[in-house]
């Protein structure tokens, strides 16, 4: 891609770049690492990352100023969140300090998905660097079939254990849960119920088509309908507002009580495209424009070849104008088999 280009032909108001179907773009995706301790069959089936699947080498994994470096660059066209994610992100040695670096930049919140295992020990050093949320994967409270999915003998009381950590010092939690065909949606009223009694937002995803490794069937998927449905057998919902324009989730509140809710992200059954404004930077510096994306724009050259601030903007610039992905609504016999890059490398 070419360091000088053209000026953007849409601006909206604000005066940053809208892509092709005119969405603004609002929130980077940061994957830190690629690796991680589990190997969930819907996202890296151990076949698949077994002993010898290559991970990124540390010369290739962008570093901290290198990270921080594009975050500020994509505060100037517009985000406003940023997410840390990988793989397991809480992997990634310093963490911590991209934190600290990120709360540098101005007007942009900061959150982190992680799946809990080592939550527990770091929770409050996060805390301290100034994160102020985080999102906590917790598929069932059942602990055998919790083992099945992670599929790396982690039991449901690790993740507990972090929840519960990073409550007490502070990080209010939400909790996502991938929801399988035949595997776990037998536990969503429990693990719902749990939230609540914990006073935690729980959000059930879809299981997604993601990457190219899961072997996904669109049977495997459990409509976030069903799922509203077996919950409110138990617990009485009623639909909640968005909290702001672009939210995956749709939200349903208790109806038999002053607070809590649920959330599904239905993005199989009722893809939300029109209002994604997300953007993915993969560990190794590729800028991804969508999460079933093919493939991505490489920044690292321009990172690491002295290339100006103003050029790097120009180029991530030029990648949101060009936009047009829309994956999730045009998902077809014809797209399930497209060799999508991995969640665990792109980002979750
Ligand atoms: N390791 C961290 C974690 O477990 O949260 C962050 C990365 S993970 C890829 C981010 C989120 O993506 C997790 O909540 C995970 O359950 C979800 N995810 C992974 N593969 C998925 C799939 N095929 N469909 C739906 N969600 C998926």
């Amino acid at each position: 891609m070419s360091l000088t280009t053209a000026e953007p032909h849409r601006l909206p108001p604000d005066n940053r770049p809208a892509d092709r179907l005119g969405r603004p773009l609002r929130d980077l995706r940061i994957s830190v690492t690629d690796r991680c301790n589990f190997r969930c069959s819907y996202c890296m089936p151990r076949e698949v990352f077994g002993p010898d699947h290559a991970f990124l080498p540390r010369s290739e994994i962008l570093t901290f100023e290198e990270i921080t470096r594009v975050a500020r660059i994509a505060a100037t066209l517009g985000v406003k969140k940023l997410r840390l994610t990988g793989g397991e992100p809480l992997l990634r040695s310093g963490l911590p300090d991209l934190i600290r670096m990120l709360n540098d930049i101005p007007g942009v919140d900061i959150a982190l998905t992680t799946n809990g295992s080592l939550l527990a020990a770091q929770a409050p050093a996060l805390v301290d660097a100034g994160l102020r949320r985080i999102t906590v994967s917790l598929d069932s409270l059942d602990d055998a079939i919790f083992r099945a999915m992670n599929d790396a003998g982690f039991g449901v009381s690790s993740v507990i254990e972090g929840i519960a950590t990073a409550s007490a010092v502070g990080l209010p939690v939400k909790v996502n849960a991938v929801v399988r065909r035949g595997l776990n949606e037998h536990t969503v009223v429990d693990l719902a119920r749990w939230a609540r009694e914990h006073g935690h937002i729980v959000r059930f995803i879809e299981y997604m088509d993601v990457g190219h490794s899961n072997g996904w069937r669109l049977d495997d998927a459990v409509p976030g309908e069903e799922i509203v449905r077996r919950i409110s057998a138990e617990m009485s919902l009623a639909t909640a507002d968005p909290n702001y324009r672009g939210e995956v989730a749709q939200r349903w509140r208790y109806a038999d009580g002053p607070s809590g809710e649920i959330g599904v992200i239905t993005s199989v059954t009722q893809p939300f495209c029109g209002d994604c404004t997300r953007a993915r930077l993969s560990a190794d510096g590729h800028l991804y424009t969508c999460l079933f994306a093919t493939a991505g724009t490489d920044l690292r050259p321009a990172l690491r070849n002295g290339a100006r601030d103003a050029d790097v903007r120009n180029i991530l610039r030029d990648v949101w104008l060009a936009r047009e992905d829309r994956y999730s609504e045009l998902r077809s016999a014809n797209t399930i088999p497209l060799e999508k890059v991995e969640m665990s490398y792109i980002g979750g």
